[in-house]
């Protein structure tokens, strides 16, 4: 029985000599029945038996199976983990005969072993990042800037509060448990059938600058209770299944936006209170201008009618010239004036066109000798193409206006150079260039000169207002007309203003 056991079984006599092995005692000791038997086990062990198992002289009385298996030493000088156990045998006056040794491989025990302390000791270290994740969450959910809070069921029970989330609703840590409603039983009707929707539907909600009644620490001290404002959100809060059980809210202090914004838009419209009653200011200033400006012009006139009959001819030239001079005073006056009333009226939107049968080619031959002595005081010859009648339905008066700014310009900073107008055709359009050979203007400025106080020139240099050019685009473009400028530096300037020929408004309008 004992040979065909699986377990090693070896017994020694009370001196230690190995009196008996089974088979599987020497397939583990690496040795025959033979070479053991009547050799001390530590020799047939080669190794000094470690203390608690051997000598098996002082084997004690039964012992369990070893908890903790030993390593043998073998023959190929490799390690064997066994478990063990020992027997002493006795006499019948109690006196020593030897010991039983019985043990077994322990190789897939020992791997066994290793295997579940890997684990626990894997299985220990996730806990503790467990344990730091949850104090980070818990750190993080108390210190967010932000309210949020978890209500559970249908009545809204408070599962979890933040000190934002108290704050916000007026109450401490002992709100945990209890039914929404009940701690705040003032709370908008309708914010709370709001909560009912989303627990009910699954679906979020979110407002945006709520007014919500808050004693927050978090929002600005100076305002009352009744001007702090929320942004929210209410998400349903779901199982695993996916089964509603209550809602997470988060709400975001968002006063101090709110309070800037409707700071910036208080600012806003006392700016465009302030610009309305500028612009109200200028039209009625360059209005009441008017009236006197044309009288002293009138004055001016009579006075030099009657130039002659002043005494001499010398007093009278002399009278003659001062008042020439005054005169020109005078009209730049009156332009000025004219263009501020312009400005006014654009800006009002008052810009009313008379339209009648214009034609271009003429209207430009016209403005061209009416300018002249100014064309000949900037030394700058108008050379003046004109092709064909063109006729469209537009406002002879803005026309003339549009026309002399152009010229103006030109002679202004056409660098005493000719200066060259082209009346053409071009699909449909009546086309005027004004053409002249002076300082240019860089590509970047193109656009912006047409923009209101916009210039490309020094103040130094070139006195002006910055407001012809936007004036010319605001009739133009009333015409259904557009304007153009094609110029580099010290390359001239040709600015190209398009009027449709065929008058694309009313029929009011084309009956003209
Ligand atoms: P102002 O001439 O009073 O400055 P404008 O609105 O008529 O105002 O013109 C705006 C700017 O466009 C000018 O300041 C100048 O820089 C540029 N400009 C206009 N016409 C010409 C031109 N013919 N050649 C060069 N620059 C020009």
């Amino acid at each position: 029985m004992l040979r065909s056991l699986n377990d090693a079984v070896l017994a020694t006599d009370n001196r230690g000599v190995v009196r008996y092995l089974n088979p599987a005692a020497a397939h583990l000791l690496q040795c025959s029945e033979a070479e053991a038997l009547g050799v001390p086990l530590s020799h047939v062990l080669r190794s000094r038996p470690e203390s608690g198992s051997f000598p098996l002289r002082q084997a004690a009385p039964p012992k369990t199976w070893s908890q903790w298996p030993r390593a043998l030493k073998r023959r190929d000088g490799g390690e064997l983990p066994i478990e063990e156990c020992t027997v002493s045998l006795r006499g019948a006056d109690d006196e020593e005969l030897g010991a039983v040794w019985v043990f077994r491989d322990a190789t897939a025990r020992r791997q066994l072993e290793l295997e579940r302390a890997r684990l626990l000791e894997r299985e220990h270290a996730a806990l503790a990042e467990a344990q730091v994740q949850r104090e980070r969450m818990e750190s993080l959910f108390l210190q967010a800037p932000v309210a949020i809070a978890v209500f559970r069921g249908p009545d809204h029970v408070c599962e979890l509060l933040n000190p934002q989330a108290c704050a916000l609703l007026e109450v401490d840590a002992h709100a945990i448990g209890k039914p929404l409603r009940d701690l705040r039983p003032a709370m908008d009707p309708g914010m709370l059938r709001l909560l009912d929707d989303v627990y009910r539907d699954g679906k979020p909600f979110s407002g945006r600058e709520v007014p919500l009644a808050s004693a927050s620490p978090y929002v600005t001290p100076a305002l009352s209770r009744q001007q702090r404002f929320h942004d929210f959100s209410w998400q349903p809060w779901c199982d695993a299944r996916g089964v509603v059980q209550g809602v997470m809210a988060v709400a975001v202090e968002v006063t101090g936006l709110v309070v800037a914004r409707r700071a910036a838009e208080d600012l806003a419209r006392d700016l465009r209170e302030v610009v309305q009653s500028r612009d109200e200011f200028l039209s009625i200033a360059s209005h009441e201008l008017r009236t006197p400006i044309t009288s002293v012009q009138l004055q001016l006139q009579f006075l030099l009618r009657g130039a002659p009959a002043m005494g001499s001819e010398a007093t009278a030239s002399l009278v003659r010239r001062r008042v020439e001079s005054t005169l020109r005073s005078v009209a730049q006056l009156h332009q000025l004036v004219a263009t501020l009333l312009d400005v006014s009226r654009i800006r009002a939107g008052r810009l009313d066109l008379h339209r009648e049968r214009v034609d271009l080619s003429s209207l430009t031959q016209e403005m061209v000798s009416r300018v002249q002595e100014d064309a000949a005081g900037a030394r700058c010859p108008v050379r003046l193409v004109v092709s064909e009648p063109l006729v469209g339905h537009w406002d002879r008066v803005r026309l003339e206006q549009v026309i002399t700014n152009l010229l103006s310009n030109a002679f202004k900073y056409g660098a005493q150079q000719p200066v060259d107008v082209h009346v053409t055709r071009e699909e449909g359009y009546a086309r005027l260039s004004v053409k002249d050979h002076g300082i240019g203007i860089a590509p970047e400025d193109h656009a912006r000169i047409f923009q209101r106080f916009e210039r490309a020139v020094s103040q130094r240099h070139y006195g002006g207002f910055g407001l012809g050019l936007w004036i010319v685009r605001q009739i133009v473009e009333a015409l259904q007309g557009d304007i153009r400028v094609e110029s580099a530096p010290h390359a001239g300037s040709n600015f190209i203003v398009r009027l449709p020929l065929q008058d694309s408004t009313t029929a009011a309008d084309a009956a003209l």
